[in-house]
């Protein structure tokens, strides 16, 4: 069994991909739903969770066009910019990560790690760093290279999308069992919207934000939706945000502390914290449904971020 991505090849990455992990959770901690999660933060330990899925297509396409060098962008606390420099270093490319505001005194955790793993950081200002969508950008950070290959923040591009639907298509082929819904946390919305046209059609696709921006991910989702054949709209719970991105509150601390002790694995606290909470509170407050013979069938995806853990504890 292929463990880790160790060479850069869309064979070698759908066979680690289809060997991710399935844990049904039976501590008690959900009740009235079968729920199983999909331990995504597995699938390598640095290039971990929905980022390995939207960076695949887009190493192959820079290494298929001859590019040695990737230019990314994003915050101190990214694990994006994170993965894409461990995947620097591990497929040999240089990476250029371009930083939003001025270089700290003391580098973030993630960012040290950045380097070591070879990225070359560039900080920009607040300001500049609000044009990263704008044509002209990259000429404007002065990194318009010639033989470079740019992934925008959070990898967020056509290829990152295309990496998330084989992610929804792995999930319809290699799934222990069918599931009737299937959760994920949401940043921007691509993974929501690249799962919504790529799951099978017996399973809803449930997204939770973690920052209000409920229009900006419907309109991403709608964008991906139209991709594909006929697809399922996808639900999305609006109130599981905690005060805002990065924000928590003691509920969630505590379901967090209680979730991780019985599970006996980690969620990080800005995103899957976030969506493991959420579902408990749909569960507590619905009776039990049954679909047929079963009751609701649940898969919760582990989308990583566990190196961000970090960040709680001030690194
Ligand atoms: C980036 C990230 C997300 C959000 O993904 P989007 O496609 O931006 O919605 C979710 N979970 C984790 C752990 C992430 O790092």
């Amino acid at each position: 069994m292929i463990r880790y991505l160790t060479e850069l090849s869309l064979e070698h990455f759908t066979e680690a991909a289809r060997n991710v992990p399935y844990q049904q959770i039976q501590s008690g901690l959900f009740f009235g739903a079968d729920v199983w999660i999909r331990r995504d933060d597995l699938i390598d330990p640095l290039l971990s969770g929905n980022k390995a899925y939207k960076l695949i297509y887009n190493l192959l396409e820079a290494r298929k066009q001859g590019k040695d060098t990737i230019v990314t962008c994003g915050g101190a606390w990214s694990n994006h910019i994170h993965a894409t420099a461990a995947a620097g270093q591990r497929f040999g490319f240089k990476t250029v990560g371009i930083i939003r505001g001025e270089r700290p005194a003391k580098l973030s955790a993630m960012l040290q790690d950045s380097e070591r793993f070879g990225m070359e950081l560039r900080f920009v200002d607040r300001s500049l760093y609000r044009e990263r969508h704008q044509k002209g950008f990259l000429e404007r950070v002065d990194m318009c290279l010639l033989d470079s290959w740019f992934i925008p923040e959070g990898g967020a591009n056509l290829e990152g999308g295309r990496g998330v639907q084989l992610l929804g298509k792995i999930i319809g082929e290699a799934s222990p069992i069918g599931f009737d819904e299937c959760w994920c946390p949401c940043g921007t919305g691509l993974t929501l919207g690249a799962l919504t046209s790529s799951l099978p059609s017996s399973t809803q696709p449930v997204g939770v934000p973690v920052l209000k921006a409920e229009e900006s991910i419907l309109a991403i989702v709608k964008e991906w939706g139209s991709s594909g054949g006929e697809i399922k709209p996808p639900m999305l719970i609006s109130d599981a945000q905690h005060g805002g991105y990065g924000k928590r509150s003691e509920q969630l601390d505590a379901f967090q502390a209680r979730f991780e002790a019985l599970a006996g694995f980690g969620l990080d606290h800005v995103y899957t914290a976030k969506l493991a909470f959420a579902l408990e509170a749909r569960l507590k407050g619905e009776s039990k449904v049954y679909h047929g013979d079963h009751k609701t069938r649940v898969l919760l995806l582990h989308t990583g971020g566990l190196q961000g853990r970090r960040g709680l504890y001030g690194a």
